[in-house]
Protein backbone atom coordinates (compact mmCIF):
# COMPACT_ATOMS: atom_id res chain seq x y z
CA UNK A 1 0.00 0.00 0.00
CA UNK A 2 1.87 3.42 -0.77
CA UNK A 3 2.39 5.48 2.33
CA UNK A 4 0.08 8.37 3.75
CA UNK A 5 2.19 11.14 2.47
CA UNK A 6 2.56 14.28 4.66
CA UNK A 7 3.94 17.49 3.35
CA UNK A 8 5.05 19.72 6.27
CA UNK A 9 6.12 18.68 9.82
CA UNK A 10 5.12 21.97 11.53
CA UNK A 11 2.08 21.79 14.07
CA UNK A 12 -0.43 20.61 11.60
CA UNK A 13 1.72 17.78 9.95
CA UNK A 14 4.23 16.52 13.16
CA UNK A 15 1.16 16.18 15.47
CA UNK A 16 -1.08 14.50 12.84
CA UNK A 17 1.79 12.34 11.83
CA UNK A 18 2.52 11.55 15.37
CA UNK A 19 -1.09 10.65 16.07
CA UNK A 20 -1.65 8.44 13.31
CA UNK A 21 1.32 6.72 14.53
CA UNK A 22 -0.53 5.79 18.30
CA UNK A 23 -3.50 4.34 16.26
CA UNK A 24 -3.20 0.51 15.70
CA UNK A 25 -3.14 -1.01 12.56
CA UNK A 26 -2.16 2.51 11.23
CA UNK A 27 -0.92 2.64 7.33
CA UNK A 28 2.77 3.36 6.69
CA UNK A 29 3.60 6.81 6.72
CA UNK A 30 5.69 9.41 5.55
CA UNK A 31 6.97 13.19 6.44
CA UNK A 32 8.33 15.13 4.13
CA UNK A 33 9.88 18.51 6.15
CA UNK A 34 12.92 20.33 4.86
CA UNK A 35 14.03 21.27 8.09
CA UNK A 36 16.27 19.23 10.47
CA UNK A 37 14.41 20.65 13.62
CA UNK A 38 10.77 21.10 14.46
CA UNK A 39 10.17 24.56 16.02
CA UNK A 40 7.21 25.25 18.56
CA UNK A 41 6.91 29.10 17.45
CA UNK A 42 4.94 29.97 20.51
CA UNK A 43 7.66 30.01 22.58
CA UNK A 44 10.23 31.81 19.72
CA UNK A 45 10.25 34.96 21.68
CA UNK A 46 11.46 33.17 24.89
CA UNK A 47 14.62 31.63 22.34
CA UNK A 48 15.26 35.24 21.26
CA UNK A 49 15.76 36.23 24.42
CA UNK A 50 17.41 33.22 26.00
CA UNK A 51 15.03 32.08 28.28
CA UNK A 52 14.47 29.01 27.08
CA UNK A 53 17.07 27.19 25.29
CA UNK A 54 17.02 25.35 21.95
CA UNK A 55 16.51 22.23 22.68
CA UNK A 56 13.60 23.06 24.25
CA UNK A 57 11.79 25.32 21.43
CA UNK A 58 13.11 23.07 18.88
CA UNK A 59 13.89 19.22 19.22
CA UNK A 60 15.38 17.51 16.35
CA UNK A 61 13.00 15.21 13.81
CA UNK A 62 15.04 12.22 14.33
CA UNK A 63 15.36 11.99 17.52
CA UNK A 64 11.16 13.31 17.67
CA UNK A 65 10.24 10.33 15.34
CA UNK A 66 12.34 7.81 16.84
CA UNK A 67 10.15 4.51 17.53
CA UNK A 68 7.22 5.98 15.82
CA UNK A 69 7.34 3.58 13.06
CA UNK A 70 7.09 7.26 10.81
CA UNK A 71 9.49 7.67 8.05
CA UNK A 72 10.99 10.80 7.18
CA UNK A 73 12.39 12.23 4.28
CA UNK A 74 14.45 16.06 4.63
CA UNK A 75 13.24 17.17 1.26
CA UNK A 76 10.99 19.87 0.42
CA UNK A 77 7.94 19.03 -2.46
CA UNK A 78 7.93 21.18 -5.31
CA UNK A 79 5.06 19.60 -8.06
CA UNK A 80 2.05 17.93 -7.27
CA UNK A 81 0.05 15.48 -9.29
CA UNK A 82 -3.10 14.62 -7.77
CA UNK A 83 -4.84 12.47 -10.64
CA UNK A 84 -1.78 10.36 -10.44
CA UNK A 85 -1.40 10.36 -6.67
CA UNK A 86 2.39 11.98 -6.80
CA UNK A 87 4.56 14.14 -5.50
CA UNK A 88 7.60 15.48 -6.72
CA UNK A 89 10.34 16.74 -4.24
CA UNK A 90 13.27 19.04 -5.05
CA UNK A 91 16.23 16.56 -4.89
CA UNK A 92 14.12 14.52 -7.64
CA UNK A 93 12.32 11.85 -6.20
CA UNK A 94 8.79 11.28 -7.12
CA UNK A 95 6.60 9.85 -4.57
CA UNK A 96 3.11 8.10 -4.52
CA UNK A 97 0.59 8.38 -1.79
CA UNK A 98 -2.82 6.57 -0.63
CA UNK A 99 -3.74 9.83 1.06
CA UNK A 100 -1.97 13.06 1.01
CA UNK A 101 -1.83 16.01 3.68
CA UNK A 102 -1.09 19.47 2.96
CA UNK A 103 0.91 20.63 6.09
CA UNK A 104 3.12 23.84 4.76
CA UNK A 105 1.81 26.46 6.56
CA UNK A 106 2.50 30.26 5.80
CA UNK A 107 5.54 32.20 4.92
CA UNK A 108 6.40 35.95 5.17
CA UNK A 109 4.19 37.92 2.62
CA UNK A 110 5.03 41.10 1.51
CA UNK A 111 1.34 42.00 1.01
CA UNK A 112 2.54 44.27 -2.43
CA UNK A 113 4.54 46.42 -0.63
CA UNK A 114 7.91 46.79 -2.67
CA UNK A 115 11.26 45.99 -0.54
CA UNK A 116 10.21 43.37 2.10
CA UNK A 117 11.21 40.33 0.54
CA UNK A 118 14.84 41.91 0.56
CA UNK A 119 14.85 44.22 2.90
CA UNK A 120 12.78 43.13 6.30
CA UNK A 121 12.95 40.01 7.77
CA UNK A 122 10.32 37.75 9.35
CA UNK A 123 10.40 36.19 12.89
CA UNK A 124 8.95 32.28 12.41
CA UNK A 125 12.60 30.36 12.15
CA UNK A 126 15.20 29.48 13.77
CA UNK A 127 17.73 31.59 11.10
CA UNK A 128 15.19 34.50 11.85
CA UNK A 129 15.77 34.10 15.59
CA UNK A 130 19.88 34.60 15.17
CA UNK A 131 19.75 37.73 12.87
CA UNK A 132 17.81 39.64 15.18
CA UNK A 133 19.80 37.77 18.20
CA UNK A 134 23.07 39.78 16.14
CA UNK A 135 21.04 42.77 15.31
CA UNK A 136 20.39 43.26 18.60
CA UNK A 137 24.27 42.67 19.59
CA UNK A 138 25.45 45.02 17.61
CA UNK A 139 22.69 47.66 18.33
CA UNK A 140 23.66 47.33 22.48
CA UNK A 141 27.61 47.45 21.25
CA UNK A 142 27.34 50.55 19.64
CA UNK A 143 23.77 52.60 21.29
CA UNK A 144 23.44 56.12 19.31
CA UNK A 145 20.96 58.49 19.77
CA UNK A 146 17.78 58.16 17.74
CA UNK A 147 18.65 54.49 16.21
CA UNK A 148 15.48 52.50 16.23
CA UNK A 149 14.14 48.81 15.10
CA UNK A 150 10.87 48.60 13.36
CA UNK A 151 7.87 46.07 13.90
CA UNK A 152 5.25 46.24 11.10
CA UNK A 153 2.18 44.90 12.27
CA UNK A 154 0.54 44.83 15.63
CA UNK A 155 -0.95 41.66 15.87
CA UNK A 156 -0.37 39.26 18.21
CA UNK A 157 3.12 38.32 16.86
CA UNK A 158 3.98 41.98 16.23
CA UNK A 159 3.18 42.76 20.19
CA UNK A 160 4.82 40.40 21.61
CA UNK A 161 7.94 40.73 19.56
CA UNK A 162 8.10 44.29 20.28
CA UNK A 163 8.12 44.06 24.20
CA UNK A 164 10.32 41.37 24.15
CA UNK A 165 12.37 43.18 21.88
CA UNK A 166 12.52 46.52 24.04
CA UNK A 167 13.55 44.29 26.83
CA UNK A 168 16.20 43.22 25.45
CA UNK A 169 17.73 46.54 23.98
CA UNK A 170 17.11 48.07 27.34
CA UNK A 171 17.06 51.72 25.70
CA UNK A 172 20.17 50.75 22.94
CA UNK A 173 17.51 51.84 20.37
CA UNK A 174 13.94 52.66 19.96
CA UNK A 175 11.41 50.24 19.55
CA UNK A 176 8.78 51.29 17.15
CA UNK A 177 5.89 49.38 15.89
CA UNK A 178 3.74 50.25 12.81
CA UNK A 179 0.20 48.90 12.28
CA UNK A 180 -2.53 50.26 9.17
CA UNK A 181 -5.31 49.30 10.93
CA UNK A 182 -6.89 51.75 14.00
CA UNK A 183 -6.08 49.53 16.73
CA UNK A 184 -3.00 47.28 18.10
CA UNK A 185 -4.43 43.56 18.32
CA UNK A 186 -7.90 44.29 16.72
CA UNK A 187 -8.96 40.58 17.28
CA UNK A 188 -7.61 39.95 20.77
CA UNK A 189 -9.92 39.84 24.36
CA UNK A 190 -10.23 43.32 25.45
CA UNK A 191 -7.86 41.91 28.81
CA UNK A 192 -4.89 40.90 26.69
CA UNK A 193 -5.22 43.98 24.71
CA UNK A 194 -5.52 46.33 27.25
CA UNK A 195 -2.24 44.22 29.31
CA UNK A 196 -0.67 44.11 26.09
CA UNK A 197 -1.14 48.39 25.68
CA UNK A 198 0.19 49.05 28.72
CA UNK A 199 3.00 46.96 28.71
CA UNK A 200 4.16 48.91 25.39
CA UNK A 201 3.47 52.06 26.91
CA UNK A 202 6.30 50.86 30.02
CA UNK A 203 8.78 49.52 27.93
CA UNK A 204 8.61 52.76 26.02
CA UNK A 205 7.70 50.84 22.75
CA UNK A 206 5.91 53.77 20.28
CA UNK A 207 2.75 52.67 18.72
CA UNK A 208 1.79 54.48 15.53
CA UNK A 209 -1.75 52.92 14.09
CA UNK A 210 -3.55 54.11 10.93
CA UNK A 211 0.02 53.86 9.76
CA UNK A 212 0.15 52.52 6.11
CA UNK A 213 3.87 50.99 5.22
CA UNK A 214 4.43 52.26 1.31
CA UNK A 215 8.04 50.39 0.96
CA UNK A 216 10.62 48.85 2.86
CA UNK A 217 14.40 50.26 1.67
CA UNK A 218 18.03 49.60 2.72
CA UNK A 219 17.69 52.50 4.81
CA UNK A 220 14.50 51.82 6.80
CA UNK A 221 10.69 52.89 5.60
CA UNK A 222 8.90 54.64 3.47
CA UNK A 223 5.43 55.85 4.98
CA UNK A 224 2.75 57.74 4.02
CA UNK A 225 2.57 61.10 2.31
CA UNK A 226 6.40 60.40 1.63
CA UNK A 227 7.50 60.49 5.29
CA UNK A 228 11.08 58.18 5.86
CA UNK A 229 11.41 56.49 8.71
CA UNK A 230 15.29 55.62 9.07
CA UNK A 231 15.61 51.95 10.80
CA UNK A 232 18.47 49.62 11.64
CA UNK A 233 16.69 46.80 10.77
CA UNK A 234 12.66 46.08 9.98
CA UNK A 235 10.78 43.24 11.09
CA UNK A 236 7.42 42.68 9.33
CA UNK A 237 4.60 40.49 10.60
CA UNK A 238 2.31 41.95 8.98
CA UNK A 239 1.45 39.30 6.45
CA UNK A 240 1.63 35.38 6.18
CA UNK A 241 0.32 33.19 3.16
CA UNK A 242 0.65 29.90 1.69
CA UNK A 243 3.60 29.47 -0.66
CA UNK A 244 2.21 25.80 -2.13
CA UNK A 245 4.45 24.02 -4.91
CA UNK A 246 3.27 23.77 -8.58
CA UNK A 247 -0.09 22.59 -9.34
CA UNK A 248 -1.80 24.57 -6.50
CA UNK A 249 -3.05 28.02 -6.38
CA UNK A 250 -1.73 30.13 -3.84
CA UNK A 251 -2.93 30.82 -0.65
CA UNK A 252 -4.81 28.80 1.83
CA UNK A 253 -6.38 25.78 -0.36
CA UNK A 254 -10.09 25.65 0.55
CA UNK A 255 -11.44 22.85 2.38
CA UNK A 256 -14.72 21.21 3.47
CA UNK A 257 -15.33 20.70 7.73
CA UNK A 258 -13.96 17.26 7.27
CA UNK A 259 -10.17 18.71 6.26
CA UNK A 260 -10.88 17.08 2.61
CA UNK A 261 -9.38 19.77 -0.04
CA UNK A 262 -12.46 20.76 -2.23
CA UNK A 263 -12.19 19.09 -5.74
CA UNK A 264 -8.80 16.65 -5.19
CA UNK A 265 -9.55 13.30 -3.75
CA UNK A 266 -8.18 11.63 -1.38
CA UNK A 267 -6.05 14.65 -0.45
CA UNK A 268 -6.65 16.86 2.92
CA UNK A 269 -5.21 19.87 4.51
CA UNK A 270 -4.69 21.12 8.14
CA UNK A 271 -2.99 23.87 9.66
CA UNK A 272 -2.09 27.77 8.17
CA UNK A 273 -2.20 26.04 4.58
CA UNK A 274 -6.10 25.01 4.89
CA UNK A 275 -8.91 27.56 4.31
CA UNK A 276 -11.58 25.26 5.89
CA UNK A 277 -15.51 25.88 5.60
CA UNK A 278 -16.12 27.17 9.43
CA UNK A 279 -18.28 29.75 10.82
CA UNK A 280 -16.94 32.47 12.49
CA UNK A 281 -13.59 31.84 9.96
CA UNK A 282 -10.63 30.01 11.99
CA UNK A 283 -7.59 31.65 13.25
CA UNK A 284 -4.50 30.69 11.76
CA UNK A 285 -2.63 29.15 15.27
CA UNK A 286 -1.58 26.24 16.33
CA UNK A 287 -4.21 25.96 18.69
CA UNK A 288 -6.14 25.38 16.00
CA UNK A 289 -3.84 23.07 13.67
CA UNK A 290 -3.73 20.97 17.10
CA UNK A 291 -7.12 20.36 17.36
CA UNK A 292 -7.09 19.25 13.74
CA UNK A 293 -4.62 16.93 14.01
CA UNK A 294 -6.36 14.04 16.24
CA UNK A 295 -9.66 14.73 13.89
CA UNK A 296 -7.41 14.47 10.61
CA UNK A 297 -5.75 11.65 12.00
CA UNK A 298 -9.32 9.81 12.16
CA UNK A 299 -10.60 11.08 8.83
CA UNK A 300 -7.12 9.42 7.06
CA UNK A 301 -8.03 5.98 8.84
CA UNK A 302 -11.83 6.48 7.64
CA UNK A 303 -11.16 7.66 4.14
CA UNK A 304 -9.23 4.43 4.17
CA UNK A 305 -11.69 2.25 5.44
CA UNK A 306 -14.70 3.88 3.07
CA UNK A 307 -16.68 5.18 5.83
CA UNK A 308 -17.86 8.66 6.18
CA UNK A 309 -15.91 11.23 7.71
CA UNK A 310 -16.58 13.31 10.49
CA UNK A 311 -16.60 17.24 10.98
CA UNK A 312 -14.12 19.65 12.53
CA UNK A 313 -14.95 21.40 15.45
CA UNK A 314 -13.37 24.12 16.64
CA UNK A 315 -12.93 24.57 20.81
CA UNK A 316 -11.84 28.01 21.79
CA UNK A 317 -9.24 27.52 24.85
CA UNK A 318 -8.43 31.08 25.08
CA UNK A 319 -6.11 33.03 24.53
CA UNK A 320 -2.38 34.16 25.65
CA UNK A 321 0.29 36.42 25.17
CA UNK A 322 3.97 36.82 26.22
CA UNK A 323 4.67 40.51 27.22
CA UNK A 324 8.29 40.79 27.45
CA UNK A 325 10.81 38.98 29.31
CA UNK A 326 8.99 37.35 32.01
CA UNK A 327 5.60 38.68 31.73
CA UNK A 328 2.18 37.51 30.04
CA UNK A 329 -1.03 38.13 29.57
CA UNK A 330 -3.89 35.76 29.21
CA UNK A 331 -7.70 35.10 29.10
CA UNK A 332 -9.64 31.71 28.68
CA UNK A 333 -11.67 29.00 30.38
CA UNK A 334 -13.70 32.12 32.48
CA UNK A 335 -10.54 33.96 33.67
CA UNK A 336 -7.70 36.75 32.97
CA UNK A 337 -4.03 36.94 34.58
CA UNK A 338 -1.38 38.73 33.91
CA UNK A 339 2.66 39.57 34.87
CA UNK A 340 4.82 36.49 35.56
CA UNK A 341 2.52 34.52 37.41
CA UNK A 342 0.09 34.78 33.85
CA UNK A 343 4.21 33.88 32.23
CA UNK A 344 4.48 30.52 34.38
CA UNK A 345 1.58 29.34 33.82
CA UNK A 346 1.61 30.27 29.80
CA UNK A 347 4.49 28.05 29.83
CA UNK A 348 3.20 24.85 31.94
CA UNK A 349 0.51 25.25 29.97
CA UNK A 350 2.37 24.68 26.78
CA UNK A 351 4.61 21.84 28.04
CA UNK A 352 1.48 19.48 27.64
CA UNK A 353 1.72 20.90 23.93
CA UNK A 354 5.28 19.89 23.38
CA UNK A 355 5.38 17.20 20.55
CA UNK A 356 6.20 13.49 21.38
CA UNK A 357 6.20 11.70 24.17
CA UNK A 358 9.86 12.31 26.09
CA UNK A 359 10.01 15.72 25.58
CA UNK A 360 7.70 17.39 27.56
CA UNK A 361 8.76 14.82 30.46
CA UNK A 362 12.81 16.48 29.81
CA UNK A 363 11.77 19.73 29.91
CA UNK A 364 9.41 19.54 33.04
CA UNK A 365 12.36 17.93 34.92
CA UNK A 366 14.48 20.55 33.49
CA UNK A 367 11.90 23.54 34.74
CA UNK A 368 11.59 21.79 37.82
CA UNK A 369 14.94 21.84 38.94
CA UNK A 370 15.53 25.74 38.04
CA UNK A 371 12.20 26.08 39.65
CA UNK A 372 13.77 24.21 43.25
CA UNK A 373 16.79 26.50 42.73
CA UNK A 374 15.20 29.74 42.28
CA UNK A 375 11.53 29.46 43.34
CA UNK A 376 10.47 33.28 42.29
CA UNK A 377 8.57 33.50 39.09
CA UNK A 378 11.43 35.33 37.11
C1 LIG B 1 6.40 33.81 16.32
C2 LIG B 1 5.10 33.06 16.31
C3 LIG B 1 4.43 32.86 17.50
C4 LIG B 1 3.22 32.17 17.52
N1 LIG B 1 2.58 32.00 18.71
C5 LIG B 1 1.41 31.32 18.74
C6 LIG B 1 0.75 31.10 19.98
O1 LIG B 1 1.19 31.57 21.04
N2 LIG B 1 -0.39 30.36 19.97
C7 LIG B 1 -0.91 29.84 18.82
O2 LIG B 1 -1.94 29.16 18.87
N3 LIG B 1 -0.31 30.06 17.61
C8 LIG B 1 0.83 30.78 17.55
N4 LIG B 1 1.45 31.01 16.34
C9 LIG B 1 0.85 30.48 15.12
C10 LIG B 1 1.21 29.03 14.90
O3 LIG B 1 2.57 28.81 15.13
C11 LIG B 1 0.81 28.55 13.53
O4 LIG B 1 -0.58 28.77 13.38
C12 LIG B 1 1.12 27.08 13.35
O5 LIG B 1 2.53 26.90 13.35
C13 LIG B 1 0.51 26.54 12.06
O6 LIG B 1 0.90 25.21 11.89
P1 LIG B 1 1.16 24.66 10.42
O7 LIG B 1 1.49 23.20 10.56
O8 LIG B 1 0.06 25.03 9.51
O9 LIG B 1 2.44 25.45 9.88
P2 LIG B 1 3.94 25.47 10.43
O10 LIG B 1 3.98 25.17 11.85
O11 LIG B 1 4.52 26.74 9.92
O12 LIG B 1 4.64 24.26 9.66
C14 LIG B 1 4.74 24.20 8.26
C15 LIG B 1 5.90 23.27 7.93
O13 LIG B 1 5.83 22.94 6.54
C16 LIG B 1 7.15 22.92 6.01
N5 LIG B 1 7.02 23.15 4.56
C17 LIG B 1 6.64 24.29 3.94
N6 LIG B 1 6.62 24.11 2.60
C18 LIG B 1 6.97 22.81 2.38
C19 LIG B 1 7.13 22.02 1.22
N7 LIG B 1 6.91 22.52 -0.01
N8 LIG B 1 7.53 20.72 1.36
C20 LIG B 1 7.74 20.19 2.59
N9 LIG B 1 7.60 20.91 3.74
C21 LIG B 1 7.22 22.19 3.62
C22 LIG B 1 7.86 24.03 6.75
O14 LIG B 1 9.28 23.82 6.74
C23 LIG B 1 7.26 23.90 8.15
O15 LIG B 1 8.03 23.06 8.99
C24 LIG B 1 2.66 31.69 16.30
C25 LIG B 1 3.34 31.90 15.09
C26 LIG B 1 4.55 32.58 15.10
C27 LIG B 1 5.27 32.80 13.79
Amino acid sequence: MAPVVIIGGGFGGLYTALELARRPGHPPLLLLEPRDRFVFLPFLYELLSQELPLWQIAPRYDALLAGYGIGWLRDRVVALDPDQHKISTQAGQTISYSRLVLAWGAELHSCGVPGVLEHAQGFRSLADVERLQALVQRLKAAPRPLQRLVVVGAGPAGVELACKLADLLQGAALVELLERGPIALPQARSFNREQALLALQRKDVRLRCHCQVQAVTAEGLILGQGEQLAAAGVIWTAGQRSQPPLGISPGAVPCKATLEVEGLEDVFAVGDGAAVAHEPPLPATAQVAFQQAPLLASNLLHSLAGEPLENFQWKDLGEMLSLGIGEASLTGLGFTLAGPAAQQLRRWSYLTRLPGNSLPLKVAANWLGDWSANPLPR
